[in-house]
């Protein structure tokens, strides 16, 4: 079945980073009514065969009046992010969605771990929002991994989170560009504190070189695969 498009306009676009940038879009049709953790679908006029369908997550929850952010980074010669962030407030986008099922568990009987690498952070921001707007006390570690200490997505805003939210601890790593390296950074942080412990809920996102890694070493702890949950954007 064809995917359901709609014409949407930039209502503003700001760098976050020297490498990423933010787009708030409104659907011109109509109002798009998503999970956190969800992802619309971009239809891009480039590419030998346009549109170019490109995914970005929401870096927000819902809002009233129906915009949507979005957060990605420039990939070196990438066709779809290079168009991206180009476009400025009032260009038109064409768009699709919601989709994805990066969501939170439906049952938040343990602490939640959420474990991202660099934009893979962003459906982490919109999760964290859900979970102190509506209270839900659950205990969360967020493990925030950048390529580089320019490119630490979200910072002031978690540490802000870590002040306000005692159940929210938060644990940023900057491991350079290496995805083997940024895992195994990530696991000697993270080992430590899983020893010993009760299960956890752990949610991971990124490319798949980061994010394979990283739920095999849960599968080796015991873990069932469903109770790992992973978004990979490549
Ligand atoms: C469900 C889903 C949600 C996504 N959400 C986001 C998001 O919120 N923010 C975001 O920046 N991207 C997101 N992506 C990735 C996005 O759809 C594009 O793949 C990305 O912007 C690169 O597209 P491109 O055409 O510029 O590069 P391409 O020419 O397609 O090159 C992709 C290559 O660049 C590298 N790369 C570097 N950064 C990324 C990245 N962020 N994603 C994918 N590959 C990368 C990988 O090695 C990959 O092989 C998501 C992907 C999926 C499947």
């Amino acid at each position: 079945m064809a995917e359901q498009t709609q014409p949407g306009t930039v209502l503003s676009a700001t760098d976050l980073t020297p490498h990423v940038r933010q787009l708030v879009i409104k659907p011109k049709t109509t109002k798009i009514a998503f999970q956190p953790g969800q992802w619309l679908s971009l239809q891009l006029p480039v590419g030998p065969k346009p549109p170019l369908n490109r995914a970005y997550s929401m870096a927000d929850p819902s809002s009233p009046y129906g915009e949507l952010t979005l957060v990605f980074d420039l990939v070196p010669g990438g066709l779809g992010s290079t168009y991206l962030s180009q476009l400025k407030s009032g260009d038109a986008i064409t768009l699709s969605g919601p989709y994805g099922r990066f969501t939170l568990p439906q049952s938040l009987d343990r602490e939640l771990i959420l474990i991202g690498r660099y934009t893979g952070l962003v459906p982490m921001r919109c999760l964290l929002k859900q979970i102190f707007f509506e209270k839900l006390h659950t205990p969360v570690l967020l493990i925030a991994v950048a390529p580089h200490e320019e490119e630490v997505l979200f910072h002031q805003e978690w540490l802000t989170m870590a002040v306000q939210e005692p159940s929210f601890r938060y644990l940023p790593i900057v491991a350079g560009q290496n995805e083997t390296h940024a895992v195994e950074k990530t696991l000697a942080m993270l080992s430590p504190l899983l020893a010993d412990q009760p299960k956890v809920a752990p949610m991971l996102c990124g490319t798949k070189a980061f994010v394979r890694p990283l739920r095999s070493y849960f599968m080796e702890q015991g873990y069932d695969r469903k109770e790992v949950k992973v978004e990979t954007y490549d």
